[in-house]
C-alpha cells in the first residue's frame, strides 16, 4: 500500500484524511500539537516540529510520498527527500518560493503575472521614503496567515502600523470581487480546474465572511481568470493543488493575489458541491490515479464557524441542532478549545439563490455559532 505523509494536521488535513478512506494509502501526519483535529483520522501520528530538519526528513524517508497542509514547513528536509526518491508534492522548489510573500510576487512579476505594483521594504524606516505610493497594503514576507501580517496603510498616519520585518508594499486595489480558482496538477501534467468561486471579506477581521459558488462574474472576466491562474500553475511545473487568489478591479482588470499550493479554505464547499472534493482530488494526484470531473452539482454558500467574540476555553456548538433542512452541511473540526477568531468548523448550504447570498450567509453565521461554558470580556478577536 503507497505509503503517504502530511505535514500539519490542522482541519486541512483532517479533511484530507476523511476523504483518504475512499483510497488504497496508509496515511502518516506529522504534527507538533497533540490534540490537532487530524490525529484520529490518521493510521500513524507523530508528534513533532514540521519546521525541524531531522524530524521532517525522519518522518519522510520511510514514505513513499508526503505532501503539505501549511505551508510553513523545513523545505530544506524535502529538498533533500525529493533528491533521494520520495515524491513531494508540490514540488519544494515551488513550496519555497510560495512560502515567502517576497518571492511570491518577483515570481509574479518575472512571469508576467498580472499583480498588483509592491516595493520590497526591510524595516518600517523605509516606509517613510514611500509615502507617494500610498493608499498600499503592507504584508509580511514569512508567516502571515489569514489575514494577519497584513496591514492596509492609507496616509502617512498608518505608517506606525507598517512591519519593521522584510514586507512587501502593495498597492492598494479597488477591489470588486476577491475569486478563487483552484487547478490541479497530476504527476502526468494533467489538469483540472474548478469552477472559480467568489470569496466574500469581512472588512474588520479580515477573515472570509462566506465563499459563493459559482462566483458572480461575467462569463468573459471568468475565462480570463481562468486563463491567467491556469498560466501560472503551468509555470510551476510542478504536481499538486493550487488555489489561485485573484482580484478583479472596478475596471473588470484582473489581479493575482496570492496562491496556496494544497488545499484551501476556499475550496471546502468541493465536499457537497462539487463533482469531486478538492481533497479527493489531492489524493487522486498523489496515488496517480485519474483526476475526477469538477462541475457544480448544485450552487452553494460557506461560511466558516470561527469562535465567536468573549468566548475562550472548551468549545461549544451551539444551533447545529436547529438546523433540519437536507441541503445544509456542518463540519466541526474537533477543535477542544475555543477563542475569539478561531476556526472551528464550516456551513455549507446548498441550492441557494445567489441573489440572497448575503442574506443566507448571515443567517447561518447568526444560527451557528461557536461558544464555551465561559464568556470572558476579552473584547475583540484575537
Ligand atoms: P492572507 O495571506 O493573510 O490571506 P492576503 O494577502 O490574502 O493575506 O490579504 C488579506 C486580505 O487583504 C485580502 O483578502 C484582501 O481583502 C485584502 N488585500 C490584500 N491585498 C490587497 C490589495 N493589494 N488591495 C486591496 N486589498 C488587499
Amino acid at each position: 500500500m503507497t505509503k503517504v505523509g502530511i505535514l500539519g494536521g490542522g482541519q486541512l488535513g483532517r479533511m484530507l484524511l476523511e476523504s483518504a478512506a475512499k483510497f488504497k494509502v496508509e496515511t502518516y501526519v506529522l504534527e507538533n500539537q497533540e490534540n490537532s483535529p487530524a490525529r484520529q483520522f490518521c493510521d500513524h501520528f507523530l508528534l513533532g516540529d514540521i519546521k525541524d530538519y531531522d524530524t521532517v526528513y525522519a518522518f519522510g524517508k520511510k514514505l513513499d510520498c508526503i505532501t503539505i497542509e501549511i505551508e510553513q514547513v523545513c523545505v530544506e528536509a524535502l529538498e533533500k527527500l525529493e533528491e533521494e526518491g520520495v515524491t513531494v508534492i508540490p514540488k519544494p522548489s515551488v513550496l519555497k518560493m510560495i512560502s515567502n510573500k517576497i518571492s511570491q510576487k518577483e515570481y509574479y512579476q518575472q512571469h508576467f503575472i498580472p499583480t498588483p505594483d509592491f516595493y520590497i521594504t526591510h524595516t518600517r524606516e523605509e516606509l517613510n521614503t514611500l509615502i507617494d505610493f500610498l493608499p498600499a497594503v503592507h504584508k509580511v514576507g514569512l508567516g502571515g496567515y489569514d489575514g494577519k501580517g497584513v496591514e492596509l496603510l492609507y496616509d502617512i498616519n498608518d505608517i506606525q502600523k507598517g512591519f519593521d520585518t522584510p514586507a512587501v508594499l502593495e498597492k492598494m486595489t479597488e477591489i470588486k470581487h476577491e475569486i478563487a480558482v483552484q487547478i490541479a496538477v497530476d504527476q502526468a501534467k494533467n489538469i483540472a480546474i474548478f469552477p472559480p468561486v467568489e470569496m466574500v471579506f469581512d472588512p474588520t477581521l479580515n477573515l472570509l465572511d462566506f465563499q459563493i459558488c459559482p462566483a458572480r462574474l461575467s462569463p468573459s472576466v471568468q475565462k480570463k481568470a481562468i486563463e491567467i491562474a491556469t498560466k501560472l500553475v503551468n509555470s510551476f511545473q510542478s504536481p499538486g493543488l493550487f488555489a489561485v487568489e485573484l482580484f478583479i478591479d472596478q475596471s473588470a482588470k484582473i489581479w493575482v493575489n496570492e496562491t496556496a499550493p494544497r488545499v484551501h479554505n476556499s475550496g471546502h464547499h468541493s465536499i457537497e458541491a462539487i463533482a469531486t472534493s478538492q481533497f479527493e482530488m489531492l489524493w487522486q494526484i498523489l496515488l496517480q490515479e485519474p483526476l475526477g470531473p469538477t462541475h457544480v452539482l448544485k450552487p452553494s454558500i460557506m461560511v466558516n464557524i470561527i469562535g465567536a467574540p468573549n468566548y475562550l476555553g472548551t468549545a461549544k456548538l451551539e444551533g447545529a441542532d436547529l438546523i433540519s433542512d437536507q441541503d445544509t452541511f456542518i463540519h466541526w473540526y474537533g477543535k477542544e478549545t475555543t477563542r475569539p477568531g478561531r476556526k472551528m468548523g464550516h456551513v455549507t448550504r446548498l441550492s441557494i439563490n445567489p441573489e440572497r447570498a448575503t442574506e443566507t450567509a448571515h443567517l447561518l453565521k447568526n444560527s451557528i455559532r461557536c461558544l464555551s461554558d465561559t464568556k470572558e470580556n476579552k473584547g475583540s478577536f484575537v
